[in-house]
């Protein structure tokens, strides 16, 4: 993301801290980063999460890169994220040749890729895919249905209906290669799922997930 005037002159005037001990310089410390609640299990062995989205550093590296243009701290998660990614893939993955992955970011509809400016999972696999050997990120996935913003939609029910059949693949999908979904924040699952119908549908067989975040909401 390019910094407007407007951005970098607020970054003059108001320098960097750490979002957890206040330490100048940084937007999140090392040891605060170190601090970071990991996320628990995910229903499906397939899907793995990093960070619990309920500690409050973690939402608001999130939070600060969707809404508010503020991506450093994203980033430092994304990077700290590297090992135990590396690991679930490796858990997953048990073969000694080398194999070509794909990152498959999940989409977001053209009219608030337009707002915002960027689409953040995009941004989160190609941050991921500059540490992953043999990864390379392919947008094959497109939003074809807006949604309703989920965070205002609370209802679990409504939460998985509002994205059945929003997906569609952008080409034919290789039923050989690794495809591995990246998602911010993922809550019921139901975005992923949407996303791994629509890469079957397309052809492909192995699919994986991997999310920076798991929230946790009542239903
Ligand atoms: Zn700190």
């Amino acid at each position: 993301m390019r910094k407007s005037f407007l951005q970098i002159l607020i970054g003059l005037l108001y320098p960097e801290h750490c979002s957890g001990c206040g330490l100048g310089g940084v937007s999140i410390c090392t040891t605060c980063v170190s601090h970071l609640r990991l996320a628990r299990a995910l229903a499906r062995d397939t899907d793995f999460a990093v960070f619990d989205y309920g500690d409050k550093q973690v939402r608001r590296a999130i939070w600060d890169f969707k809404y508010r243009h503020h991506a450093s701290r994203a980033k430092i998660l994304v990077e700290t994220s590297i090992p135990y990614i590396l690991s679930f893939l490796s858990d997953r993955l048990q073969s000694t040749t080398p194999q070509t992955l794909v990152l498959v970011p999940i989409p977001q509809h053209i009219q608030k890729t337009r707002i915002r400016g960027y689409n953040q999972s995009f941004l989160i696999a190609t941050w991921m895919a500059a540490h992953i050997t043999g990864a390379n990120v392919q947008q094959l996935l497109y939003k074809s249905v807006p949604s309703s913003p989920q965070a205002r939609t609370k209802n679990k029910q409504a939460r998985k209906q509002n994205v059945v059949h929003t997906m569609r693949t952008t080409t034919l999908i290789d039923p050989r290669t690794i495809y591995v979904l990246i998602d911010d924040v993922t809550t019921t699952g139901a975005t992923l799922n949407e996303a791994r119908r629509a890469l079957r549908q397309g052809g492909g067989k192995k699919i994986l997930s991997v999310s920076i975040a798991h929230g946790y909401i009542s239903s």
